[in-house]
């Protein structure tokens, strides 16, 4: 293929999909199924992965999420909110096990968080002294949205930390999401009232924390799982050194947690977690599109890093795709 072929072909994959970003992103209104935007993605970074000289730091391989909404107020985010780098097979899995032990120059068995990948809205919410003071969307992972008054609306958020050893600043992240048999009901009221029905639970989930008057928010049935920390302040707070005991700290600080998070060994055990869950998936209060895997130790994450838009520490091991275009479509008739 001529270069001229390959930088065509580039562009056309990046306009796509930066087409489907601004849908999904900006517009909380996807185009096209999750499946169908994996795809086009792939696409882009194989080809990328051929051509590295071509990639160009505006490529939406190279960056998180969307712009930020004009209509709210912007927030820095002192430490950036990245995306996960994904899994579609199990020699994906086994390939990023084997980054991480040449990286790291060890040959032992990793210890690994495993936590389902919940299909909603990442969110940052900061607490000063044990009082919610700023949530926040990530936006684009350098800058997100002030969606303060509409995350203090929902109901599991807890407004003040419990507990006396509390750091001064301590800025949680995790997933907003909205329960499946809350979207049902939303659906269901939408319909009767004769407004859009949602297109799956992660829409209706981003199309109720960004609106403009938070009592709309409050009666949305959402929740809030948290995943992890951003800053923590002061520096020489002390945390455990595990990912999964620093969420059972968060927990004992009164914030809520996915009741399926584990903890496993090797590419082995993160191979069952993902079965295990992905048998229960229907079963589920809560829509997922894959599980997510991050090394537990805190200082073999720092060792590990970041590269562009997400860090070398985690992987998302996506599902296989279930009825999306069906869904997609039903809405379409419905509407
Ligand atoms: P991602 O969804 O692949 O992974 C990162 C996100 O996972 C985080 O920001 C967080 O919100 C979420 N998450 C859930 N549980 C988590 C956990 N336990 N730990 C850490 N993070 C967790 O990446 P992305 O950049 O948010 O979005 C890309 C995905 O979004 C695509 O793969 C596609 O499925 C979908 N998408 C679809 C369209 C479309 O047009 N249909 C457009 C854009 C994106």
């Amino acid at each position: 293929m001529s270069d001229q072929t390959v930088i065509a072909q580039l562009e056309a994959l990046r306009e796509k999909i930066n087409d489907y970003n601004y849908q999904y992103y900006v517009l909380d209104d996807p185009s096209v199924p999750d499946s169908e935007y994996d795809r086009q993605m792939q696409a882009l970074q194989a080809l990328e992965a051929e051509h590295p000289e071509l990639i160009t730091p505006d490529s939406p391989s190279q960056k998180v999420g969307g712009e930020p909404l004009g209509a709210f107020e912007q927030v820095t985010h002192e430490v950036p909110m990245l995306s996960l780098d994904n899994a579609f097979e199990e020699a994906d899995l086994k390939a990023f096990e084997k980054r991480l032990l040449d990286r790291l120059k060890a040959d032992n068995k990793l210890a690994f968080s495993c936590e389902p990948k919940l299909d909603g809205l990442a969110v940052s919410i900061l607490y000063e002294n044990g009082v919610l003071v700023r949530a926040a969307t990530r936006g684009d992972g350098q800058v997100g949205e002030n969606i303060t008054a509409n995350v203090r609306t929902i109901a599991n958020v807890p407004l003040k930390l419990r507990g006396a050893d509390l750091p001064e600043r301590i800025e949680v992240r995790g997933e907003v999401f909205m329960p499946r048999d809350g979207f049902e009901k939303l659906n269901e009221n939408q319909r009767n009232a004769g407004l859009k029905v949602f297109a799956n639970p992660r829409n209706a989930a981003a199309g109720s924390l960004r609106q403009l008057d938070s009592r709309i928010t409050a009666k949305r049935p959402l929740m809030f799982y948290a995943y992890s920390l951003g800053v923590v302040a002061p520096d020489d707070f002390t945390l455990p050194d595990s990912h999964h005991e620093r969420l059972r700290q968060l927990a004992e600080w009164g914030i809520p947690l996915c009741p399926d998070i584990g903890i496993t060994e090797g590419s082995s055990g993160c191979l069952a977690y993902y079965e295990q869950i992905l048998s229960r998936r229907d079963g589920l209060a809560y829509d997922i599109d894959g599980v997510v895997f991050k090394v537990d130790a805190i200082a073999l994450q720092q060792q590990l890093g970041f590269v562009a838009r997400a860090p070398r520490w985690a992987i998302a091991q996506k599902f296989p795709a279930q009825e999306e275009m069906t869904r997609l479509l039903d809405v379409e008739f419905q509407v």
